[in-house]
């Protein structure tokens, strides 16, 4: 029987600003599995860092506040967790990976001391040991001649170098749960290939459960089991990788993917959505989505879709599967 590590419900984080409240994440629920990744996916605004900030509490408070929820890592509610039990969960059982692995690392130490840190405060481990053991995981990210490289500081390596030590970093104590926050959005596109590669590896090698964090579904359909599709702090349909490209059913992901560029067609120009993500604190009534929803209708502009679970198990906010759609769309015909 498959096991849950981690299970989302009902999450919601709101900041509280001067311009008023901003709803980046609204009821927001999913579950991991051991062993499972699942893609989040969405535009920058749709809520999909404050999702990974929400899970290991890292929102900036003020003017962030989760405001509901749980987040429940193997049954434990990490939201009722003291900010000290945070911090070893942090790195023990949860690590994340950021972006841009330049802003992340310290330019005064060297790679070999940061991840010598990490090791160091949760691990009972000697100075030498954990030397030792920073040396074998460059080696396992992959990085070549790893006793000498030890002692590089982060500006003697490449960006994609870099983020093999933010892994390394993030993988020293074993935790069960990665997270990776857009990890390849700042790297050209072999080593965006090489380091995917390196996360799918130590995913199968160490059974680690991943979150992957993007705005490409590219990069999802290469590392993802399942994908959440987020826009304006809410899901908007999940499926596994194949039902979502083979079979998007909300508007949104449809969009997505028709945006995505297909090498054998050979089209004038890319399909775009038409308009921007709404502003998280003047939010459109009814449907979060149908200012830019070529299928909007008045039930759309009037009511707030909730996430429907169809027969097939798939989940999708959208009233196209409604009865109340149905009724309305036929009393027309
Ligand atoms: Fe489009 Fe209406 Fe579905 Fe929203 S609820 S995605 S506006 S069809």
């Amino acid at each position: 029987m498959s096991e849950k590590l981690l299970q989302v419900k009902n999450l919601s984080t709101y900041f509280y600003t001067d311009e008023g409240v901003v709803y980046a994440l609204d009821d927001v629920s999913f579950d991991l599995e051991k062993g499972e990744a699942l893609g989040i996916v969405g535009e920058s605004g749709s809520g999909k860092s404050v999702t990974a900030l929400s899970i290991i509490r890292l929102v900036q408070s003020p003017p962030g506040r989760i405001v509901s929820g749980e987040v429940l890592l193997q049954g434990e509610d990490l939201l009722k967790k003291s900010a000290r039990e945070m911090r070893r969960i942090r790195g023990e059982k949860v690590s994340m990976i950021f972006q841009e692995p330049m802003t992340a690392l310290n330019p005064v130490f060297t790679v070999g001391q940061q991840i010598m840190e990490s090791i160091l405060i949760h691990q009972h481990k000697s100075k030498k040991e954990a030397r030792e053991q920073a040396v074998e995981m460059l080696r396992m990210v992959g990085i070549p001649a790893p006793e000498k490289r030890v002692d590089d500081y982060p500006h003697q390596m490449s960006g994609g170098m870099r983020q093999r030590v933010m892994i390394a970093i993030a993988l020293c104590c074993n935790p069960q749960l990665l997270i990776c926050d857009e990890p390849t959005t700042a790297l050209d596109v072999t080593i965006q290939a090489q380091i995917l590669e390196l996360i799918r590896d130590i995913r199968e090698r160490l059974g680690t459960s991943v979150i992957l964090i993007t705005h490409d579904l590219g990069v999802v359909a290469q590392v993802a089991d399942r994908v959440m599709i987020m826009y304006a702090g809410k899901a908007m349909e999940y499926g596994t990788v194949r039902e979502i490209f083979t079979d998007p059913r909300h508007p949104y992901t449809a969009a997505l993917l028709r945006s995505i560029p297909v090498i054998e067609n050979k089209t004038e120009r890319l399909h775009v959505i038409r308009g921007m993500v709404p502003s998280l604190s003047k939010r459109p009534e009814g449907c979060l989505f149908h200012p830019r929803c070529d299928e909007a209708c008045e039930l759309c502009r009037t009511k707030r879709p909730e996430l429907v679970t169809m027969a097939d198990g798939r989940q999708v906010r959208c009233h196209k599967y409604t009865d109340e759609w149905e009724g309305q769309h036929n009393d027309r015909q």
